[in-house]
């Protein structure tokens, strides 16, 4: 399969070219050239699969034509060694929780399935390392550095900002040594991204060594998150709840809400979509004005969606079609929706004290979307995008009482923090790179 760049500017790449590039050469966001579609006896039948025999029919329809079978079912299995539910909170809303992985949050299924992916086409290539770049804020880093821990033939660079990272998940990217690095920059989220991208536009540092990011706008980051989808609809299908169902994404870059698109696209029956937001709503504003604006991010405490020029937009456009019918087929699919820190705050509250549910600030912006849009003979899901543990500080603010760590978390919090200091700048950023 051949992937093109939305900005119809490049040459085509092969999988591999996309994966280990990232970004095409013209700026843009890879797609697949087709989007194979599940057959519908499948799709009626996945009720009946197991989590891990679904992903592997996803990943087949995406890559199976440049990897064996056998290669997929074996990154497949390694990727997935967690569930991800669909629990009940109240009448005809369910939560999925993508939050059963190593680091609690919903990036760790496309971090591990990319890092294996990735270590698989440097071992076929014999290439002897290749360095991911990641700056964070907290939650990517986090998801990017414990699924590619102890791939060989792979080095990880987390660059996070001094002080701005909440101490939980701080520690899930800086006590893990082995093949991961965490260089703690002296200035903001912004200047850690600005380095990384600086150190991709720099010849001098791609000639000593070999660079890749991490992020959603990387396919083999994105595309697994399907496989989720069409496991929420086999566990609601199970319960006969699987009709007019609406998904409703917490949405920051619009990877997450992309891959439900693509699943949507292969056949999966999903009647409409919703994507919530916090304050950071340009999306909602495309929505209704047809107008996309993008706008610096405002903070807010669901600070993995302070996005204001989600990358992922332009997947969106593409995918349906780019042209004068794009806005009215997107309106008609996918709504919107947006939410203060007092509305988000007052969710968590008041669904834990009456269903025992325990909802983060992101699905919570997810939950609230769905109790004010859903229609009465509508089922929802929203995507609980992260345990609200690894914003516990929020949480127990919010609550006014201490929540529980599980205790995969407890276990980072007893490593040794390692990390480089480093200046904000990019000489100090770009000789470091060169010592290594
Ligand atoms: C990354 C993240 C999001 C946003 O997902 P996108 O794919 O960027 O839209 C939402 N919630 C949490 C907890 C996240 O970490």
């Amino acid at each position: 399969m051949k992937y093109y760049s939305t900005n119809k500017n490049a040459t085509l790449a092969s999988l591999e070219e996309a994966v280990v590039k990232g970004l095409a050469s013209d700026k843009g966001l890879y797609m697949p050239e087709h989007i194979h579609p599940l057959d519908q006896k499948m799709i009626r039948n996945l009720k009946n699969m197991s989590f891990h025999e679904i992903a592997c029919s996803v990943a087949q329809a995406f890559f199976g034509e440049d990897i064996t079978s056998e290669t997929l079912d074996k990154i497949v299995k390694e990727t997935l060694s967690f569930e991800t539910p669909v629990v009940a909170v109240e009448n005809n809303i369910y939560s999925l929780e993508l939050f059963h992985g190593p680091t609690l949050a919903f990036k760790d299924v496309g971090a591990r399935f990319m890092a294996r992916l990735l270590g698989y086409f440097i071992q076929k290539q014999g290439i002897k390392e290749v360095n991911v770049l990641v700056a964070t804020s907290g939650d990517t880093g986090s998801a990017v550095a414990n699924g590619f821990l102890g791939v060989e033939g792979i080095h990880v660079y987390v660059l996070y900002p001094k002080g701005k990272v909440s101490p939980i998940q701080e520690c899930q990217f800086t006590t893990l040594g082995q093949n991961i690095t965490a260089l703690e920059i002296d200035g903001t989220f912004d200047d850690c991204q600005a380095l990384v991208k600086s150190a991709f536009m720099d010849d001098e540092l791609n000639h000593h060594m070999m660079l890749t990011s991490a992020n959603s706008i990387n396919v083999a980051r994105f595309l697994p998150q399907s496989f989720y989808y069409f496991n929420a609809y086999a566990q609601l299908d199970r319960i006969d709840k699987a009709d007019e169902l609406v998904v409703c994404v917490p949405s920051g870059n619009f990877g997450n809400i992309t891959a439900g698109l693509f699943a949507h696209r292969m056949g999966l029956p999903v009647k409409r979509f919703i994507a919530a937001n916090n304050r950071n709503d340009v999306f909602l504003e495309y929505l209704n004005t047809g107008i996309y604006r993008p706008r610096p991010s405002v903070a807010t405490i669901a600070n993995a969606m302070d996005v204001g020029d989600p990358s992922n937009f332009a997947r969106i456009l593409d995918l349906y079609g780019n042209n004068e019918e794009t806005h009215r087929i997107i309106t008609n699919l996918i709504s919107g929706d947006r939410f203060t820190d007092e509305e988000i705050a007052e969710a968590i509250r008041r669904v834990y004290k009456q269903t025992d549910y325990l909802l983060d600030p992101h699905g919570a912006c997810g939950y609230l979307a769905l109790e004010k849009g859903l229609n009465e003979n509508e089922t929802g899901v929203f995507l609980e995008t992260a345990h609200p543990a690894k914003f516990k500080d929020t949480v127990d603010r919010i609550l006014e009482k201490e929540i529980e760590i599980p205790a995969k978390l407890q276990a980072f919090m007893k490593g040794t923090k390692q990390s480089v200091p480093l200046k904000k700048d990019f000489t100090a950023f770009k000789t470091y790179l060169l010592s290594r």
